[in-house]
């Protein structure tokens, strides 16, 4: 049995107090649900708190984001051994940083093995765009991003986050039906690198909100999502965390 598993990825939202209130009200929430693993990403710099106040709750962090290296002369960025300290998981390769950024599939796998090496599990989120959905390409494309971290070898824990580009953030979630097609395509794709794929945890994201997420979780291969935009509502986050209950 796979756990589900709810995370929120804040983005760069929130100050110093909107962070707390939000994993407070959160907690408050949830807490006592114990058979969905929740996780908060907030931005790197609420970190430590927010890691302070989920203590001792079942409540996990994550960061959003990592450098591959562990230690060195790189201004600027976060080293997966510091992130270790509070963090569960990251997140890696999320579309706004693959097409904003500008990461590409090998930065993004030496992000992962960066994030396994600290003994954290990365959240791969992986996913074409809209003009690749309209060609009818979708499976080669998240193929690819799968093959590029996954076929030098991975003998680690891993969480996949199937997210369509064209539906974060813009209010047209994907069907339960094309998202259950595409989780089940990636969890043919794990087999195939030697993973276990009943045991690899597989997230839809986009748009996913109160109205829709009970159609998702329902779905066979989807075992909870990575949420945007709801997961900065307290109320709307803890009742997609007690939907995957
Ligand atoms: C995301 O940022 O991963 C995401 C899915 O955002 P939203 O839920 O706002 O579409």
């Amino acid at each position: 049995m796979r756990k589900p598993l709810v995370a929120g990825n804040w983005k760069m939202h929130t100050d110093s107090s909107q962070a707390q209130d939000l994993a407070s009200s959160i907690v408050s929430r949830v807490s006592s649900v114990t058979d969905v693993e929740v996780v908060l990403c907030p931005p790197f710099v609420w970190l430590e708190r927010v890691a302070k106040l989920v203590e001792e709750t079942g409540i996990l962090v994550g960061a959003q984001d990592t450098f591959w290296e562990d230690w060195g002369a790189y201004t600027g960025e976060i080293s997966p051994l510091q992130l270790s300290e509070m963090c569960s998981y990251v997140i890696v390769g999320h579309s706004e940083r693959r097409h904003i950024i500008g990461e590409t599939d090998e930065i993004v796998a030496r992000k992962a093995r960066a994030v396994a090496r600290a003994g954290m599990v990365p959240i791969l989120a992986v996913g074409e765009l809209e003009q690749e959905y309209k060609e009818g390409i979708s499976k080669e494309i998240v193929s690819n991003q799968l093959s590029a971290v996954l076929a030098d070898g991975w003998d680690h824990e891993i969480v996949i986050a199937y997210e369509p580009v064209w539906a974060i953030g813009t209010g047209l979630a994907a069907s339960a039906q094309y998202a259950q097609d595409m989780a089940a395509f990636i969890r043919e794709q794990l087999s195939s690198y030697g993973l276990n794929q009943e045991r690899v945890r597989i997230l839809y994201g986009g748009s996913v909100n109160r109205g829709n997420f009970k159609e998702f979780i329902e779905q066979k291969d989807i075992d909870g999502a990575l949420v945007g935009g709801a997961s900065l509502k307290a109320e709307e986050f803890a009742e997609l965390v007690m939907m995957a209950s």
